[in-house]
């Protein structure tokens, strides 16, 4: 039976990939940090948290990871481990790159010294392109990131990209774009929607406060996500592949979309910062901009190419954003508590 050890598997993707690998037969070895609260959530709501083995890792502890590199021989590790939010990386720079840089580096460091047979997945991120240099990126674009995270993320992909060549490992980067699901963390912009909208719709008479607008992302549903993830690390050869839906929706799109799915009759007046959405049934005005919600570095456009992913691969997203919007709206509104 193989076995693969996941970091960050109580995360959105994490708990998508054990669920993926586990109907695959693997023996799947979650690595989560101590904590005084439960954070097995993710898992519990796929039916899978007593499945998992779960053991004690945090990547910035570097004995730690040695001795779990060196003691488990896994056949695949997936390192899904991050501080993943860009907003909060200009307020935790040096956390962020603690677990999303140094993280991975002695990840690949104890691969190569103690386990170098191991395959390797490094989540990479389309926050690398940043500012972008290519109306549609892929894995020839180059990277210009915009945040301490983008910086930290990109890296943690060239050591992949340089241990691959330098140690001849079995190291992939995954260059994913925003992938999202009713499992994603409640501070991104998808998820804030969809719970606010899914809120008001039962009844709420809160107000849902934003930030840019008019930024445009790629964005894809998660559960297909973490199978291209596999897909890398099945091949003949490792190498570097862009996950995307080759679609781009802005921000305001997208709460259209899922004002759409919960039939509320949304309207926009104003601009700028005096934007402002109102549900014409109620009259209530349900959106107002917060100014504090800018970044202080914008990515205001991300369309990914994924065509090597599915010329090499077979891997194709199948869900576009108006069904992703509809199925996270939906599962918000079922869960509303007003
Ligand atoms: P999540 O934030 O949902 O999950 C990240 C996980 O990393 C959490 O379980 C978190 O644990 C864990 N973690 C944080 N710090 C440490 C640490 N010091 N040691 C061990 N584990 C730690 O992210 P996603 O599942 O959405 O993303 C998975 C990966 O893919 C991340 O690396 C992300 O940056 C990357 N990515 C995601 C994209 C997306 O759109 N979702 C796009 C491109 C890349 P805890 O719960 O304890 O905080
Ligand atoms: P990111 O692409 O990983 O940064 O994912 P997010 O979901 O955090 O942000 C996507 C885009 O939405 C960015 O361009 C943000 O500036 C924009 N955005 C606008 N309002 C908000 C908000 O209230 N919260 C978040 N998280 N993003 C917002």
């Amino acid at each position: 039976m193989k076995e693969a050890f996941i970091t960050g598997v109580c995360g959105q993707d994490g708990a998508y990939l054990a669920k993926l690998l586990l109907s695959k037969g693997y023996h799947v070895i979650g690595g989560s940090r101590r904590s005084s609260l439960d954070y097995t959530f993710r898992l519990r709501e796929l039916g899978i948290a007593d499945d998992v083995e779960m053991i004690t890792f945090d990547i910035t502890d570097q004995y730690n990871v040695y001795q779990t590199i060196e003691k488990g021989q896994f056949d695949e590790v997936y390192n899904l481990a991050a501080q993943s939010f860009v907003g909060a990386s200009w307020e935790l720079p040096v956390q962020t790159t603690m677990v999303n840089a140094i993280g991975p580096l002695y990840l690949l460091d104890a691969i190569r010294r103690y386990s170098p047979t191991t395959k390797f997945y490094q989540a990479s991120t389309s926050e690398m392109y940043g500012l972008i240099k290519e109306p549609i990126q892929s894995e020839l674009t180059p990277f210009y990131p915009r945040s301490p995270y983008g910086v930290a993320k990109l890296y943690a992909h060239s050591l992949t990209v340089n241990y691959r060549e330098s140690f001849d490992l079995f190291a992939c980067s995954g260059i994913l774009f925003n992938h999202e699901s009713p499992l994603r963390g409640e501070e991104f912009v998808t998820k804030k929607i969809s719970m606010a909208l899914g809120r008001i719709k039962k009844g709420s008479n809160e107000k849902l406060f934003l930030g840019n607008l008019e930024a445009t992302r790629d964005w894809g549903y998660a559960k297909e996500y973490v199978e291209g993830m596999w897909l890398m690390l099945q091949q003949e050869s490792p190498d570097d592949y862009v996950l995307a839906t080759g679609h781009t929706t802005s921000v305001r799109d997208y709460v259209n979309s899922c004002a759409n799915a919960l039939e509320l009759n949304l309207e926009w007046t104003g601009d700028g910062l005096n934007t402002k959405g109102i549900d014409l049934n109620s009259g209530q005005e349900i959106i107002s901009i917060d100014p504090l919600l800018y970044r202080p570095a914008e990515v205001d456009v991300l369309l990914g190419n994924p065509a090597k992913a599915l010329r090499e691969l077979g891997w194709k997203a199948r869900v576009n954003v108006d069904e992703l919007a509809k199925i996270m709206s939906i599962f918000d509104y079922e869960r509303a508590k007003v």
